[in-house]
């Protein structure tokens, strides 16, 4: 509570500040559709654990998704719009998250619940739970507020005992489906529940078919399937001394607690790090009535997309399988067939779509799809079951998709009239459009393709080949780009995916377990390139006579579903289409503005395709590198007088000059903030006796005097040394040369009739007041000489980065001369929590793993400490001059989250590398409509 009212006093104090400097602010009619269409969630009812749902009613909702889990809370919302839905009952999150405080045991009221919601669909369905002539078969699932795919356990046909088992068949008619479905339980429940491996299970089926020479699954008949569930019990009797238990609900309730104890299992856990999900959330337990798709050959399966997940296309994806059970379609152990006619041409599949072999059930689906997109306004993500030609929905869900995706729906939908600008702005992760702003391999280039797969997930990667999730970490870890190739993953492989570049499998659709998850993770994908053999053990694969061994480098296409042997060229990638529409909208909602940090030409020409508004930060230090100058750069720094800095500086004027009249070319008008030079000095000094050589050459001074020179120059700690403004105190001629190679260069692009150029003069490290009094004066200086040697004069400032804890809390005092800030949070995150930028890497992992820090606090911004000053050092700035402009331009400038930081503190800009331009531009857009949506709320 007390934290909320803070929230809201920052906020608050933020829109006053923001009212303060006059900006433009964003279209209130967009804003107010997204905050009136944002429900208020439902609190729970007190002391209610269990939630029914099933036959056109249920007791929750589609905004109950922090109690029921997304699966529980939406089965509800399908229940009540009418959809047919099988019926049955969520335990809450609640009880989860009870369960792991009290050392595993259930509220007491749990059992009570969970049997009067059960007698509820037995009810519903005329079936009970382990009756000898109608049994009620159950599935019981996880259901987590997060999707989570496949991290959690799922048990199916639960209710089956060796006497069900006969009742089943004899209802159903159909004994092979009895015993195969009695088979099938045995084997996940052990699985699950028991801890027995499946490995066991899957050896005794091999074992019975080689016996009876058979080799596909559907040749088993009823009675193999009843011999194989003998020697099941058998095994499981062998594994653990007890039976395979029979009473059914000594079954459902091992089958909830295996559930609740898979949220601790150790892959869920990874995914829950990587997902920023916290373990507080629990899951939810859906018990639910089965419905069979492996009834014969009007029943099926299948798992559908209402829009292409991959390119955002307005068509039906999905597959299907005939005759078959959920898992069998995710598990990739058979190969399904697709949804329509249209896609299955495309794949050139010979096996009929669902549109062919079942049209009447498939129009259905179609109707379904329909109303779920209407209802939801997204795009769906579906599991569904046709029993008997009877279509029943399992699942729905808002569907993981890649970026380019998620920004074709978003602006589709608003094309629709689904959804308005807003709404489409907040639909998409700014962070994920790193995956279009990223190289695609060349058309034009030459590419060896060596096999063929589905484009599973758009973008390209290449990297050496591995073949374990394992070798995946570990070469990841040495900064080596790999490209992780399986025959299937399974959510045991998710750290190798995650460490990968992009993922290749040999088998699977383009939902299976590689497919989704690298969606979600932005990876590049080429799932099912059945050509390829994969042998882990030998540590490669083959394709035909091809042998590609661990560590060959390839390339895959997840845009092509093509894999390519060796490294392929890339070009750059264009805003245009539905990205650039998007960024229209957001550049509309926006408040803040964008810039990039940028010193080359190549860079500030990406940024300006990219959409920045300007130049936050030139590093001129990176300037003095190229070959050509540092050597001048040297002599400068090591010469014992004036004059023979002044000599060096003299052949370095020039080419700064020359930079700078580029730059301010490309950025054609837009501001452009030049720091003056701010490197720690050790960087440039000559190391080989080359460097020493040539530099005594151009000195005039003997090696062992310039490598005293440098002895004496040498810091114990160069970060908090000689750097910075203080160098421009030491060595004034230098901030003099830089400033001079500004103006002359501002002057003569003005003359030559370009755009207005305005230059920002920034001093680096200061701490006091008197430092930046001092260089604005030197600066000033030289401006007037300039512009009176030139004959013309151009507008320019003169600003400060606030870097140090000192410079923010003496910001009132230092705005007096400096007319802008930028917060160079990079230097001020080190020098706040006194952490080495350069070392951090040692122990972070540590610290984020203690949960000391949520997020390497150099990535994203402290906001509670480093935060704390920046906000503090704008109030005191904007105090003592009103109209100061106040920018970031640390790595933080390009980290959404941050970029949210800086919208509600009140600065004008952030500034970031060119790459991150529209990330911060969404960003930037979505942090304003928050605000909006929070002061309308
Ligand atoms: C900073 O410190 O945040 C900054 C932008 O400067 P640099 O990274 O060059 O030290
Ligand atoms: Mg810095």
């Amino acid at each position: 509570m007390a934290k909320k009212k803070a929230a809201k006093k920052v906020a608050k104090k933020a829109v006053k500040a923001r009212k303060a400097a006059p900006k433009k602010s964003a279209p209130k009619k967009a804003v107010k559709k997204v905050a009136r269409k944002a429900a208020k969630p439902a609190a729970p009812a007190k002391g209610k654990l269990v939630y029914s749902f099933g036959d056109g009613k249920a007791e929750g909702r589609a905004d109950m998704k922090n109690l029921l889990g997304g699966k529980g809370a939406n089965l509800a919302e399908m229940s009540n719009i009418g959809l047919p839905v099988p019926p049955g009952l969520t335990i809450t999150t609640e009880v989860c998250t009870a369960y792991y405080k009290n050392g595993k045991q259930y509220p007491r009221e749990l059992k009570g619940q969970v049997d009067a919601a059960l007698t509820r669909v037995e009810k519903l369905v005329g079936a009970k739970f382990g009756d000898a002539r109608m049994p009620l078969l159950v599935s019981v699932r996880s259901g987590a507020r997060a999707s989570m795919p496949g991290m959690m356990d799922t048990v199916l046909n639960l209710g089956l005992n060796d006497i069900t088992v006969e009742a089943l068949a004899k209802q159903s008619g159909n004994e092979r489906f009895a015993w195969d479905s009695y088979r099938r339980f045995i084997q996940m429940y052990s699985n699950v529940v028991l801890d027995v491996g499946h490995e066991h299970f899957e050896e005794l089926l091999e074992m019975h078919k080689e016996e009876h020479g058979l080799n596909l699954d559907t040749e088993l008949k009823a009675d193999d399937w009843k011999q194989i569930v003998a020697a099941y019990k058998k095994k499981v009797q062998q594994e653990l001394g007890k039976p395979f238990p029979q009473d059914v609900r000594d079954q459902l309730w091992g089958a909830i607690g295996a559930v609740f104890s898979s949220w601790m299992n150790q892959r869920a856990i990874t995914y829950r790090s990587l997902n920023n999900i916290p373990a507080s959330w629990g899951t939810a337990v859906n018990v639910q009535a089965m419905v069979f798709g492996n009834m014969g050959e009007t029943s099926c399966t299948g798992v559908a997309f209402t829009r292409d997940p991959s390119t955002g296309e307005k068509i039906y994806y999905g597959e299907y399988l005939i005759n078959a059970q959920g898992e069998d379609v995710v598990a990739g152990i058979r190969t399904p067939q697709q949804l329509t006619k249209e896609s299955r041409l495309k794949v050139g599949n010979d096996m009929p779509s669902m549109e062919e072999s079942m049209p009447a059930t498939f129009r259905q689906l179609v109707g379904v799809f329909k109303t779920l997109e209407k209802h939801y306004r997204d795009m769906q993500d579906i599991e569904f079951t046709v029993q008997q030609g009877k279509l029943w929905m399992l699942q729905t869900r808002s569907g993981k998709r890649t970026a380019k995706a998620a920004i074709k729906i978003a602006v589709d939908m608003v094309k629709e009239k689904l959804v308005s600008q807003g709404e489409a702005v907040m639909r998409v992760d700014p962070a994920s459009l790193d995956q279009l702003l990223h190289p695609t391999p060349d058309p034009k280039a030459e590419r060896k393709v060596i096999a063929k797969g589905l484009a599973a997930s758009p973008g390209a990667a290449s990297g050496k080949a591995v073949f374990t999730a394992d070798e995946a970490e570990q070469l990841a870890g040495k900064g080596e780009a790999v490209i992780l190739c399986r025959v299937e993953t399974s959510p045991e492989d998710i750290h190798g995916m995650h460490a990968a570049k992009g993922i290749l499998t040999a088998r699977g659709g383009t939902t299976s377990h590689a497919a989704v998850v690298a969606r979600g993770m932005g990876r590049p994908c080429v799932s099912g390139a059945g050509a390829i053999r994969i042998d882990h053990a030998a540590g490669k694969m083959t394709i035909g006579d091809l042998i590609v061994n661990k560590g060959d480098v390839i390339t895959i296409d997840g845009s092509t579903g093509e894999v390519i042997l060796g490294v392929m060229p890339m070009i750059e990638p264009q805003l245009s289409g539905d990205f650039g529409q998007l960024m229209v909208w957001a550049d509309k909602l926006r408040k803040l503005k964008v810039r990039t940090n940028a010193e080359t030409p190549a860079d500030a020409e990406t940024a300006v395709r990219f959409g920045c508004e300007g130049i936050g930060l030139c590093r001129t230090e990176h300037m003095f590198f190229d070959a050509d100058r540092i050597t001048a750069v040297r002599e400068m720094i090591l010469s014992h007088s004036v004059e023979g800095r002044k000599k060096a500086l003299a052949k370095i004027l020039p080419m700064q000059r020359e930079d700078f009249v580029q730059l301010f070319k490309i950025m054609a008008g837009r501001p452009v903030t030049i720091r003056l030079l701010d490197p720690p000095l050790h960087e440039f000094l000559p190391k080989t006796d080359g460097d020493f050589d040539a530099v005594a050459r151009g000195t005039g001074l003997s090696v062992a005097a310039l490598k005293e020179r440098k002895k004496a120059l040498e810091e114990t700690n160069p970060m908090l040394g000689h750097r910075g403004c203080r160098l421009g105190i030491s060595f004034p001629e230098i901030y003099e040369m830089q400033a001079r190679a500004i103006f002359e260069a501002a002057v003569q692009v003005s003359k030559a009739g370009g755009k207005p150029v305005e230059p920002e003069v920034m001093i680096p490290l200061v701490a006091t007041k008197a430092e930046i009094d001092i260089l604005k004066g030197k600066v000033d200086g030289v401006a007037a000489a300039v512009f009176k040697e030139q004959g013309k004069k151009v507008k320019y400032l003169v600003g400060t980065m606030i870097e140090l804890p000192r410079a923010a809390l003496r910001a009132a005092d230092i705005a007096e001369t400096a007319e802008f800030f930028s917060f160079g949070t990079n230097d001020l995150t080190q020098t706040t929590l006194g952490i080495s930028r350069d070392d951090s890497a040692l122990f972070m992992e540590d610290y984020l793993r203690a949960g000391i820090f949520e997020r390497d606090p150099f990535v994203s911004i402290d906001q509670a400490g480093v935060g704390e000053l920046v906000k503090l050092a704008a109030e005191r700035g904007r105090s003592t001059r009103k109209d100061i402009k106040l920018g970031i331009c640390g790595e933080h400038g390009g980290d959404p989250s941050s970029v949210r930081f800086c919208h509600n503190a009140g600065l004008d800009y952030v500034s970031c590398s060119p790459y991150r331009v529209p990330i911060a531009r969404l960003a930037a857009a979505q942090a304003a409509i928050s605000e909006e949506q929070a002061s309308e709320a």
